[in-house]
């Protein structure tokens, strides 16, 4: 037990997924069909959204939502600093200028940095709930009322998540709940996975309508009925559209997952939990923001070190878990640090000073329902005993 290697993600395939898919494969119907469909309805009413759709990957999800409410050329779109790359790759892709913001000590946007980057030019955030952690919506929602913007949250971490109640996803059900849309991932590390795969959630009808349209290549169904007379050949592209949608082969494994979300939040928070006991009495590290009035949906468990204390770097603590037999990740590598993005990086709006302080900082810990209870344990022990072995002495002595 000792020697075997606890990887930084194993995910949770048991017998309800294979079933599933040797049963998707059995039907024959291995596009997007009946399975498709059922995930949309049963997603929808596990996060209660309004209206939902089916895609290939969180990445699909928000660029359809950009694409569909018409964001684009000489459009700036506000989305933080600390994030994946997909964020900020669709904003570009559909001609739009990404804007960073900078971050709470949370890791989630900062409100005041999203109302330091406005300008004319501004037509929509993209807020992330960096590892599950719901971001200040209420502040978000305040100036994109105030400035006519609109809202799409990137909820890739975030199934399971509740913002004062409501689930992440749960878009315009209220007003308390003002996003136009909202974007999940299934990607195969994520709480629930297809292996790849997303979730769109719309507010209205019409946008989840015109993103359907363009998740097929931008053939409506109306196109297809339009001259029944020709029989069932025929259909009209309206628009130039995208194939995004998803398989019934990849939607059987996620239905089998989602209904197992809360199982599998249960033991997710049971385990962070269970890390913050072990490690809030330790001055060098740092614990995971949580919220009183929110629902953390566990995706990553992010320990802060404070490097200050400790005689190592972040990249050799990393290395000495490893040596532990522990998979340790860093999430995320601060956008403005990637060469993709440098033609944006000289804006001076794009600066976040925040981020990058916080980025050598952070260390993502193994977190999965299908860790044993061991494991954790393991994970817990190991981390105090790098820590244990690399605090600054100078430190020590002047505790
Ligand atoms: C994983 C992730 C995405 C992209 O999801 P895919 O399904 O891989 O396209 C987007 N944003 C964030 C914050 C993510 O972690």
């Amino acid at each position: 037990m000792e020697n075997t290697f606890i990887p930084f993600h194993r995910p949770s395939v048991g017998q309800p997924e294979i079933d599933g898919v040797v049963a998707a494969l059995k039907a024959g119907w291995l596009n997007s069909g009946p399975r498709a469909a059922q995930f949309e309805e049963e997603f929808r009413s596990y996060v209660r959204a309004p209206f939902s759709l089916a895609v290939n990957s969180g990445t699909a999800a928000m660029h359809l939502a950009l694409a569909a409410l018409g964001v684009g050329p000489g459009d700036e779109v506000i989305t933080t600093s600390l994030t994946f790359c997909a964020t900020v790759n669709c904003i570009a892709h559909i001609g739009a200028k990404p804007v960073l913001a900078d971050v709470r000590p949370d890791c989630n946007i900062d409100p005041d940095s999203i109302a330091e980057k406005l300008s004319e030019r501004t037509r929509a955030l993209v807020p992330v709930h960096f590892a599950g952690l719901p971001c200040d919506m209420d502040a978000i929602w305040r100036i994109a009322r105030k400035n006519n913007l609109f809202v799409i949250e990137d909820a890739a971490h975030a199934v399971g998540s509740r913002y004062h109640g409501s689930p992440i996803g749960a878009v315009g059900a209220a007003q308390s709940h003002a996003s136009d849309a909202v974007a999940f991932s299934f990607y195969a590390t994520k709480n629930l996975t297809n292996g790849e795969g997303g979730m769109l959630t719309a507010a209205s009808q019409e946008l989840a309508d015109k993103a359907r349209v363009l998740s097929l290549n931008g053939v409506s169904r109306d196109a297809w009925n339009r001259y029944s007379e020709c029989g069932s050949w025929y259909y009209e592209t309206a628009e130039c559209g995208f194939k995004y949608n998803l398989s019934d082969i990849q939607t059987a494994l996620g239905i089998a997952q989602l209904r197992q979300q809360e199982d599998f939040l249960t033991t997710r928070t049971a385990y962070a939990n269970f890390y913050n006991e072990q490690f809030s009495g330790i001055e060098e590290v740092e614990i995971p923001s949580d919220s009183a009035n929110c629902r953390h949906a566990w995706h990553l468990y992010v320990l802060k070190l404070n490097l200050g204390r400790l005689t190592v770097t972040r990249a050799q603590f990393i290395d000495a878990l490893r040596e532990k037999g522990i998979g340790a990740s860093v999430h995320f590598i601060p956008i403005p640090k990637h060469p993709f993005f440098a033609p944006y990086a000289d804006d001076q709006r794009n600066h976040c000073p925040r981020t990058v302080e916080m980025y050598p900082r952070l260390v993502s810990l193994p977190l999965y329902p299908a860790m044993s209870t061991a494991e954790v344990e393991r994970v817990a022990d190991g981390v105090k005993s790098v820590v244990e072995r690399h605090r600054s002495t100078a430190m020590a002595m002047a505790v």
